[in-house]
């Protein structure tokens, strides 16, 4: 059974590497993944903290550097050397976290499942990594931890753009019996139903399938697939034969991702953090600890269910939802 440590404030972070295989990135590079914020969302993580980890893997005489790719939006984060400069701004300079930035924009066809995924190409070739993810509400998937922060955060723009239109719904007129119900869970009033009639606003669709599994008649399909799912294959695509640590941190719980420049409000209070070696067994962990604090709130808020990421992961072997929780 997989073991996720809890410890609640950063100065026990030493305590609880030792209780993972944190020493074997000993004498390795160290590929740092993580969200380094987008412009008016203060909520990713903290210089301050991400430094503190650098100094844990030099203090094991690891070669680390922070990584992050750019994104599929147009924006700050468009090109490396955008998100370079909003890195920067952030707080995110080797002066200041002690080690080097690097932003990929290319990658490596990797195929899990029968879908190729194009994996960042520094992720692609690392060895080692350490897991750095912000945990957040998402409007289109419920919560954002570590599956997120490779299945969508390690590929190409591509592959992200690919990712996000394969779960818009595609309607079958002859199964649908006008019953409303895909009207009601859509959180976004994307769709209308009448008596007579069934209507979908596209512009208003932001591909978060809880229409398709709502619709009790199968009149409602993906695309290609639920975008809970297709995160957990490119997760996998990223992240396996690799040597990892995840942590993800419990603070700043907001509504929406750390890519949304309106992602408030906070909706949890700070909790503190989590470690562990299995992708799926933290972000399992990291919604049964939020459950107890706030009860659902993902679900209440976002209108989706977020542990269909971790269901999908445990199907196709991206990890063991089964842990065992220590505090330190
Ligand atoms: S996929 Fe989500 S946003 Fe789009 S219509 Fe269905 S419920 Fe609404
Ligand atoms: S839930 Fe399905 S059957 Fe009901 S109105 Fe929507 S598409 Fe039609």
């Amino acid at each position: 059974m997989n073991t996720v440590v809890f410890f609640k404030h950063p100065e026990k972070l030493a305590t609880a590497l030792s209780r993972v295989p944190f020493k074997e990135l000993s004498g390795q590079q160290v590929l740092v993944k993580l969200h380094m914020g987008e412009k008016h969302n203060p909520y990713f993580m903290k210089p301050e903290f991400v430094k503190q980890v650098v100094d844990e893997l030099k203090a094991i005489d690891a070669d680390p550097f922070l990584f992050d790719t750019t994104v599929a939006y147009h924006g700050s984060r468009y090109t490396k050397e955008g998100y370079l400069k909003l890195a920067s701004h952030h707080g995110f300079t080797p002066e200041q976290v002690g080690c080097e930035v690097v932003i990929d924009d290319t990658g490596v066809p990797t195929t899990v499942e029968g879908r190729t995924y194009e994996v960042a190409t520094h992720l692609k070739q690392a060895t080692h990594v350490l897991a750095l993810s912000h945990v957040k509400g998402h409007i289109q998937t419920g919560m954002g931890g570590a599956i997120k922060n490779f299945g969508m955060g390690g590929v190409t723009k591509e592959t992200k753009t690919r990712m996000h239109d394969g779960s818009y719904p595609v309607y079958h007129k002859d199964a649908c019996t006008l019953c409303g119900v895909c009207a009601e869970a859509c959180p976004f009033q994307a769709i209308t139903v009448t008596k007579e009639s069934w209507k979908y606003h596209k512009n208003k669709c932001l591909g978060c399938g809880a229409c398709v599994d709502e619709c009790p008649t199968d009149a409602l399909r993906y695309q290609d697939a639920d975008l809970q799912y297709l995160l957990a294959c490119s997760a996998k695509a990223c992240v396996r034969k690799k040597n990892i640590i995840y942590i993800n941190e419990l603070k700043r719980i907001s509504r929406g991702c750390d890519c949304d420049p309106r992602a408030g409000p906070i909706i949890c209070p700070d909790i503190g953090y989590l470690v562990a070696t299995d992708p799926v067994a933290i972000d399992k962990a990291t919604l049964d600890v939020i459950h107890t604090v706030k009860p659902d709130v993902f679900k209440k808020i976002n209108k989706i269910n977020p542990f269909k990421q971790v269901t999908y992961g445990e199907e196709i072997g991206l990890g063991s939802s089964q842990y065992q929780l220590i505090e330190v």
